[in-house]
């Protein structure tokens, strides 16, 4: 099977079908983008959560004082200031920014409390190589706890796009990570973002149509990627696609925001195909 690094992610399919662009960008080129002040942030809440709080427990057999998680986090975001200086998008002063962050941090860990104390960690972050109906796959797991897989630990979601019934079951990362591990318990930890965070634990068992639906996915996926490696056409995001034109944009594509500048000659360009973006930057 000819796929660019050997295998599929539940990652790299999501970038396929958002942009077969940014996916030629960043699976087949390896190209590196702009950080986003909004992604280095919630890879750091996630980081604390899962490697300092659950993984903490793992290894000492309790959770770690709020007060302790606070100062790791606050730590960590200090270390990053430059890099979350970079992101072009973002003019609040990243001083500010961080004080904020750090606020909020503390509600999410007040919040979540309850699910990080009662909850028994066997595994953080695991690495996971498989194969889904042939097709090589390699992931991320975020946490195995009570014969239970989660993933999403701290998922920033706004209200109207959580707490559907069956969301658990349904997530393709979930459905590929029971596959890979035999496991069928799924659950999402979600943080609901609006006034006060709140915490949504959504459960739910993987059905065996479920994986078949998954498995599926997967092959057609790989289908496609090896069309494209053969005939080097990868598609830009189709504007007319209402679902999807707000991903081409200088605030949400990464790829978008890599080549806002040129490396070679340093002048300010911007991607052939966001250009014919409808968003205004
Ligand atoms: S700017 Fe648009 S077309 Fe270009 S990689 Fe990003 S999403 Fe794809």
């Amino acid at each position: 099977m000819n796929l660019p690094k050997g295998y599929l992610s539940p990652s790299s399919v999501a970038r396929w079908e958002s942009c077969q662009m940014k996916y030629y960008k960043m699976d087949v080129l390896g190209e590196h983008f702009m950080p986003s002040r909004a992604l280095e942030t919630k890879k750091k809440n996630h980081r604390v959560i899962l490697e300092e709080d659950l993984g903490y427990k793992i290894r000492h057999g309790s959770n770690r004082a709020d007060s302790e998680l606070s100062e790791i986090y606050r730590a960590e975001m200090e270390q990053i200031k430059p890099l979350l200086a970079e992101d072009p998008t973002e003019t609040e002063p990243v001083e500010k920014y961080v004080e904020t962050e750090v606020k909020y941090f503390d509600q999410i860990i007040k919040e979540t409390r309850p699910f990080r104390q009662g909850t028994i960690p066997v595994e953080v972050e695991k690495k996971l190589q498989f194969d889904i109906g042939g097709v090589p796959i390699v992931g991320f797991l975020d946490l195995i706890a009570n014969e239970t897989i989660c993933n999403r630990i701290q998922d920033l979601k706004r209200e109207g796009q959580a707490s559907q019934k069956g969301l658990a079951g349904k997530n393709r990362q979930l459905v590929t990570y029971a596959i890979g591990t035999g496991l069928t318990d799924v659950g999402l930890v979600q943080i609901v973002e609006n006034k006060k965070p709140t915490v949504n634990l959504d459960n739910g068992e993987v059905t065996p149509q479920e994986i078949q639906r998954v498995t599926q996915q997967y092959q057609g996926v790989a289908n496609e990627i090896e069309t494209a490696m053969r005939t080097g056409l990868f598609r830009p995001v189709d504007h007319g696609d209402k679902r999807k034109a707000w991903i081409c944009s200088f605030k949400w594509c990464g790829a978008w925001s890599s080549h806002a500048r040129d490396f070679v000659t340093g002048e300010n360009v911007s991607c052939p195909w966001g250009e014919r973006s409808q968003v205004k930057v």
